[in-house]
Formats: C-alpha cells, structure tokens, sequence
C-alpha cells in the first residue's frame, strides 16, 4: 500500500474529471475514510498531504478526532440519538442527518452550530439510510426551528452497482434536489456542497457536481480484508 502513489492518482483522476465539465480540482475536497485502517495508515495519509479525514463510528471518530486534532474531522454513517451528546462537539462536518428526532437531540446537546449534510437515500434501496428524495424539502424546510442545525449541503451513498448510467443517475438527481434546496434561500440551509462518491464511483460524482468525495479504500487501503 503506497499512499502518497494513491494520492497522487486519486488527485490526477479529479483532475481529469473536472477537465471535462469545466470545474476546478480546488473545489473538490478530497475526505480520507480511515474506519478500515490503523493508525499508522492515517499519519501515512497526513504524512502525504491529505488534510480532511472521516470515520463512521462514534467512539472511532472521537479517539483519532483527538489523537490528530489539527486536522478536519468528517462524521459520516447513521448517529443514534443516544450518542449525540457524547460526540457532537467535537465534530467538524456531520454527513448524516436523516431524522427530525437527532435534529432535536443535537439542538439540545451542541454548544455551537454543527455544519450538516442532510442524508438523502437518492436509490431508494431499504438497506441504506437517509430520506427519500420527496422528503427531503418538507425535512430541511423544518428545521428552522433548529438554532444548531447549518445545512451545508446533502449526501449520499450510491448503490453497490457497476452501472455507469445508474450511479450517474443517482448524482444528478442529489444535485437536483440541492438546487432546489438551495432556491428556497433559507439561512438556516445554505446547502452550496454534495457530499458524493467513494472509491468506486468518485469521477462520476465530480463529474456530476461533488464537492467533497469521502475515499476510504482506494486511498489508504482496507486492512480488515
Ligand atoms: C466506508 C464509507 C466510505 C468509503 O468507502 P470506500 O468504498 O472504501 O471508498 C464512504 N462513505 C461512507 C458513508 C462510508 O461508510
């Protein structure tokens, strides 16, 4: 596993596809998914340059959010209620809000205003979390009432699927739905980022419109295989 030769690979394909729709690679953050790797894998990452990381699980994200606490934090995966209180302050970007009841939770146990991306499940597969895409709208234009609650943008996890017109499909439509959502001008909800693609799928979100890819395999690695 040569992390700095996947960096600079994964930085040479977003560099190829924003070259076709005209974007720039600068708007493009590339978020390390560690959950499957050890330690020295993450210093590895920060050793080459990579500056934005994620983790899944709540005890996890909060031993190495301290452990490496100079860099950018990414909460991704589903939060139960019960745990907000223990990690919601020391979170830099949640990626899954997906319910009016962790809205509820997070107003009452954040000491400040938590950046959010609004969990879409765009595929409508059972097995994924996150709203459906009619839902969405009725779900942030509720949030108001939520002084804690900034949503940055929207999220989403596209099927497990080789289709290239399906996994671009689903993209288009998360893009969609974020200019909607940003249409509504709501200061609660400026919703400027799309939060889409991982290792297998990441050159057709940003083709589609990503602004921040969430890579955990193809960047440093899976040690649990
Ligand atoms: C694990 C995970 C990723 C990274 O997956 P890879 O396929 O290893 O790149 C991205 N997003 C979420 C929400 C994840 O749980």
């Amino acid at each position: 596993m040569d992390i700095r030769e996947n960096f600079d690979n994964i930085k040479r394909e977003i560099s190829e596809a924003c070259g076709k729709v005209d974007r720039s690679p600068e708007d493009i953050k590339v978020i390390a998914v560690t959950k499957y790797v050890t330690d020295a894998r993450v210093e590895q990452a920060i050793e080459v340059g990579v500056d934005a990381f994620a983790e899944n699980r709540p005890q996890n994200y909060l031993e190495r959010k301290q452990k490496y606490s100079d860099k950018e934090w990414h909460l991704i995966g589903s939060l139960q209620t019960r745990k907000v209180r223990d990690v919601i302050n020391h979170v830099d970007y949640f990626h899954a809000l997906d319910r009016e009841s962790l809205a509820k939770e997070i107003e009452k146990r954040a000491e400040d205003r938590v950046n959010c991306f609004v969990q879409v499940n765009v595929s409508g597969e059972e097995s994924k979390h996150g709203l459906t895409s009619h839902e969405t709208i009725e779900f942030i234009k509720g949030l108001g009432k939520y002084s804690k609650i900034n949503v940055i943008g929207l999220m989403t996890m596209a099927p497990f699927v080789e289709d290239e017109d399906v996994l671009r499909n689903c993209f288009k439509k998360l893009r969609q739905l974020r200019d909607e959502v940003k249409e509504l001008n709501l200061d609660y909800a400026p919703c400027e980022y799309l939060s889409m693609g991982m290792s297998n799928d990441y050159k057709i979100a940003i083709e589609e419109g990503a602004t921040h890819v969430r890579i955990g395999t193809s960047l440093v690695g899976n040690e649990l295989k």
